[in-house]
């Protein structure tokens, strides 16, 4: 089975061809379909932010480390049990790449992020197929095309966002960084009611993007300057709610002094490992009293990302669209950032509804 994979371990982004990462098209075997399994014909998987640090060795550095958890397709066989949600061959369906086991600690104790058997079902999904447990497939709306619906990942981490900011109605939000999940995060944000919402990007187009879904500023934090733009916007108080999407080291800092008194601030992005933010403990969290927390995967957020998916304008995420066979072609132009989102079409699917 055809499968995008981790070939070489490295960063997609070194100069040096020698010592660059590298990413191509391997064939892996096929994937074993358990009794509650429901294997999925893949239509769209989707190039993550987070692929660059697999290749860069993050999560392991045996390769071939096969990539893909942003999907959607179509059910093309059954486990004898996997009928209990009322899942049927053909239909349109996307879902959680992980599986909570549900009899581990943290699963038993509300925590199914920190389930200790998360990696046996952890599939390469920018593949020709892959069979997942039920429990991580949910049927896509009509409405949601399956272009649209490998987007339902993404929106999950934004609605997780959502949740670790604790936002209130009329809380002013900004969001820095204007990649898929900022955008995702900004509309989310803006479903709860933030105002002053503000996207904090340095490229001019993923700017303009947020202004035409929502945003009602935008600062480019390399030309003007962000502290006095964001005091500007919030008459002096800060931003109750700050979110990190950019995952830049360059940026994280900053985003403290741009904090209301008592705001939170989500660093929502994935940082690279040996990367240290100073942080004055007197300043920032005894004075100030921010609250500072993460997001690491989005447990219980799936089925309400299946309610705000239909209601989220993506297009302009989907325009970048490559065949399985030039995923080489994909990751270079993801690494270029030449689309906001790069969409990998495994299998030639019809997208029309079931
Ligand atoms: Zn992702
Ligand atoms: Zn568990």
């Amino acid at each position: 089975m055809r499968t995008v994979a981790v070939t070489k371990i490295g960063s997609l982004r070194d100069p040096d061809e020698a010592s660059r990462g590298r990413v191509g098209v391997v064939d892996f075997p096929d994937q074993p379909l358990g009794p509650e399994d429901v294997r999925i014909r893949v239509g769209y998987a989707a190039i993550c932010g987070s692929d660059p640090h697999l290749a860069e060795g993050f999560f392991g550095t045996d390769v071939p480390i096969g990539l893909g958890h942003e999907l959607s397709g179509i059910v093309e066989a059954l486990g004898e049990r996997a009928h209990r949600n009322g899942l049927r061959v053909g239909q349109h369906v996307a879902g959680n790449f992980l599986r909570f086991c549900g009899t581990c600690n943290p699963c038993r104790d509300g925590k199914q992020q920190f389930c200790e058997n998360i990696r046996d079902y952890n599939r390469p999904g920018m593949a020709e197929s892959v069979t997942w447990h039920e429990s991580q497939v949910f049927p896509l709306p009509e409405e949601v095309s399956l272009l649209k619906g490998c987007l339902l990942e993404p929106t999950s981490v934004a609605v997780r966002i959502a949740d670790k900011t604790r936002v209130r109605v009329g809380d002013r939000v900004l969001v820095c960084g204007g990649g898929p999940i900022g955008q995702l995060s900004l509309q989310v944000m803006k479903m709860h009611g933030a105002t002053s919402l503000t996207m904090i990007e340095p490229i001019a187009d993923r700017r303009a993007m947020a202004l035409r879904h929502g945003a009602c500023h935008a600062i480019d934090p390399l030309l003007e300057d962000q502290a006095a733009l964001a005091d500007e916007i919030t008459h002096g108080r800060g931003y109750d709610v700050v979110i990190d999407a950019s995952g830049s080291p360059h940026a994280v800092r900053g985003l403290l002094d741009l904090a209301a008194r008592g705001g939170t601030v989500v660093y929502g992005a994935m940082y690279p490992q040996t990367f240290e933010m100073p942080l004055n403990l007197s300043d920032y969290l005894y004075l100030k009293e921010l609250t500072l927390t993460g997001a690491f995967i989005s447990p219980y957020a799936f089925p309400r990302a299946l309610q705000v998916l239909p209601h989220l304008e993506v297009d302009e995420l989907l325009q970048g669209v490559f065949a399985l066979e030039d995923a080489v072609e994909a990751f270079a132009a993801h690494v270029a950032g030449t689309f906001p989102k790069v969409v990998i079409r495994c299998n030639d699917v019809d997208d029309s509804a079931p």
